[in-house]
C-alpha cells in the first residue's frame, strides 16, 4: 500500500514554521509534509503535536517524495543566504510546476532575484510576507503572497484557510507579481515601527507632562482602545503597562532597559523609500528614535546638556490627554499615508498593480498593524484608487481637521518640555510642508543654480532659466 502524501509541506521548524505548520494541519484537507535541516528538530515537532499528524521528511529528498505533485512547500527559514541555501536545495528536488513559498522576512529585491533564477527551471516561485508574530502563525496570519497569479489558484485556497479573518474575510489576497508580497510586507513593517514609536511618545507624554502613572496610562490607553484609535498596538501597550516586575514590584516598564533593538525591515522601508523619493518621515524617525535610544556612550556624554529641568505645567490634565490621543491620531494618519505613498510608488517602480484597498483590508486582522482605522483606508481606496495622497480623502481630511490644534498644542508643549517627540513633531512638519502654498524649496533651487548651474523653473512662464548671480564669478 502507497503511503498518504501531503498536499502541503513546511520547511523550517523553529517557532514560525512550526507554527504555520500546526495551523495547516489544523485545517480540514490538509496533510502536512515537514522537515527541518537539523532533522531531529521536525521530529521533536511531530513528536510534541501527535494531533498534527505530521509527515516528517527525512532529507530534502524524501521531503519531496512525501509531497503530492504538483508539489507546495512554504519555507520558513532564517532570512538570506540560509533561504537561498534551502531554494538551491528544493530546486535540485522539485518538478516543472511545483511551488516554492518564501515565507520568511525576505528582502523584496531578494524575492525578486529569486524568482527569476527558480522560474528559469519551470518551478514556481512565491514570496509570501507572512505578519502575525508566532500566535499569528499558529492562530491566523496576515498574509501578502507575490509571485506569478498562476501558482496563486493553487496557493490561495491553503493560505485562504490558514489566514486571519475579518469581517468574514480571509486576511490574504495575490499582491503582485514577484518581490511584490515582501514589498508591502516591508512597509507593514515600517509603518509597524511609526505606529509603535507614536504610542511610546503619547506615553512618554502622559508620563512626564501629564504626569500620570503607568497604570494610570494603561487605563487611558484602555480607554482609547474603544474609539478610533482601536488597535492592537493599543491593546497590547495597556497590558505591558500594567506588568508588574516580580523582583521589585516596580511597573515592569520601569525596570526595562531603554535601548530599542530592531531587525532591519524598518531600516529597509527607509533605504527603499528614500530610493522612491518618498518621505517616510514618521517611520525614518522611529528607526531613528530607536538608534538613539540604542546608543548609551553618546548619551552619558550629552546627559550634562542644558534643556528644562522640568516638563512645563499643564492646567487641565484631561484636556491635555485628549489632546494626547489627537496628536496621536493624526499622527498615525500621516504615518499610513506615507506608507501608502511608497506602496504605490514601488508599484510604479516595479511594475506591480497593487490594489491599496485590498492591502489595508487584509492588515485588518492577524498582522501587528490591525486596527479598527484599516477600515477607512480600504474605503478611502474603494472610492478612489488613484487617489493622490491619502491624507486627501475625506474621512482623514475630517480627521486631521479635527486634530491640528490639538496636534500642535502636544508638540509646543513637549518641546517646551524637552521631551523628545521625533515622530509627532516630524509628522506635523511633513503635514504643514504638503500644505503650505509656498515653500522655501524656490531659495534652494536659488542655492543650487548658484553653486551648481543647476537651473530652476519660474512660476510666471514654461523653461528652465539659469542666472548669472553676481557672486558668480
Ligand atoms: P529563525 O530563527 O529565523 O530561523 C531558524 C530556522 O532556520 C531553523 O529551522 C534553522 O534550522 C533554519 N536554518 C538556519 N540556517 C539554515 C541553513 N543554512 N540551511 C537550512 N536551514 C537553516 O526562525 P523563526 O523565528 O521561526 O523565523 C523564520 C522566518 O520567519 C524568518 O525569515 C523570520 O524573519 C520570519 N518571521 C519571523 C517572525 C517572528 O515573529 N519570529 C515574524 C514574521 C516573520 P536548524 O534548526 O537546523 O538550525
Amino acid at each position: 500500500m502507497s503511503e498518504a502524501k501531503a498536499n502541503i509541506g513546511v520547511v523550517g521548524m523553529a517557532v514560525m514554521g512550526s507554527n504555520l505548520a500546526r495551523n495547516l494541519a489544523s485545517r480540514d484537507g490538509n496533510t502536512v509534509a515537514i522537515y527541518n535541516r537539523s532533522v531531529e528538530k521536525a521530529h521533536a515537532v511531530a513528536q510534541a503535536h501527535p494531533e498534527a499528524n505530521f509527515i516528517v521528511g527525512e532529507s530534502v529528498q524524501d521531503f519531496a517524495d512525501k509531497l503530492a505533485k504538483p508539489r507546495t512547500a512554504i519555507i520558513m527559514v532564517k532570512a538570506g543566504g540560509p533561504t537561498d541555501a534551502v531554494i538551491n536545495q528544493l530546486v535540485e528536488v522539485f518538478e516543472p510546476g511545483d511551488i516554492i513559498v518564501d515565507g520568511g522576512n525576505a528582502l523584496f529585491t531578494d524575492t525578486i532575484r529569486r524568482e527569476k533564477a527558480v522560474s528559469e527551471t519551470g518551478i514556481h516561485f512565491v514570496g509570501a510576507g507572512i505578519s502575525g508574530g508566532e500566535e499569528g502563525a499558529l492562530n491566523g496570519p496576515s498574509i501578502m503572497p507575490g509571485g506569478p497569479a498562476e501558482s496563486y489558484e493553487t496557493l490561495g485556497p491553503i493560505l485562504s484557510s490558514i489566514a486571519a479573518v475579518a469581517e468574514g474575510e480571509p486576511c490574504v489576497t495575490h499582491v503582485g507579481t514577484d518581490g511584490a508580497g515582501h514589498f508591502v510586507k516591508m512597509i507593514h513593517n515600517g509603518i509597524e515601527y511609526a505606529d509603535m514609536q507614536l504610542i511610546a511618545e503619547a506615553y512618554d507624554l502622559l508620563r512626564n507632562v501629564a504626569g500620570l502613572s503607568a497604570d494610570e496610562i494603561a487605563d487611558v490607553f484602555t480607554e482609547w482602545n474603544t474609539g478610533e484609535l482601536e488597535s492592537y498596538l493599543i491593546e497590547i501597550t495597556a497590558e505591558v503597562l500594567r506588568q508588574k516586575d516580580a523582583e521589585t514590584g516596580k511597573p515592569l516598564v520601569d525596570v526595562i532597559l531603554d535601548a530599542a533593538g530592531s531587525k532591519g525591515t524598518g531600516v529597509w522601508t527607509v533605504q527603499t523609500a528614500l530610493g522612491l523619493g518618498v518621505p517616510v518621515s514618521g517611520i525614518a524617525e522611529a528607526v531613528f528614535a530607536r538608534a538613539v535610544s540604542s546608543k548609551p556612550a553618546q548619551r552619558a556624554a550629552a546627559a550634562d546638556l542644558p534643556g528644562p529641568a522640568q516638563a512645563v505645567a499643564i492646567e487641565d490634565r484631561a484636556a491635555f490627554i485628549e489632546d494626547v490621543r489627537q496628536a496621536l491620531y493624526a499622527s498615525k494618519i500621516v504615518a499610513y499615508s506615507q506608507g501608502f505613498d511608497a506602496i504605490i510608488e514601488g508599484a510604479k517602480e516595479y511594475d506591480w498593480d497593487i490594489k491599496k484597498g485590498d492591502i489595508a483590508k487584509i492588515w485588518r486582522a492577524g498582522c501587528i498593524i490591525r486596527a479598527q482605522f484599516l477600515n477607512r483606508i480600504t474605503e478611502a481606496y474603494a472610492q478612489d484608487n488613484d487617489l493622490v495622497v491619502l491624507l486627501a480623502a475625506p474621512y482623514f481630511t475630517d480627521a486631521v481637521t479635527k486634530a491640528e490644534q490639538a496636534w500642535r498644542r502636544v508638540v509646543v508643549k513637549a518641546v517646551e518640555s524637552g521631551i523628545p517627540s521625533p515622530a509627532f513633531s516630524s509628522s506635523l512638519a511633513y503635514y504643514d510642508g504638503l500644505r503650505a502654498e509656498r515653500l522655501p524649496a524656490a531659495l534652494v533651487q536659488g542655492q543650487r543654480d548658484f553653486f551648481g548651474a543647476h537651473t530652476y523653473r519660474r512660476i510666471d512662464k514654461e523653461g528652465t532659466f539659469h542666472t548669472l548671480w553676481s557672486g558668480d564669478r
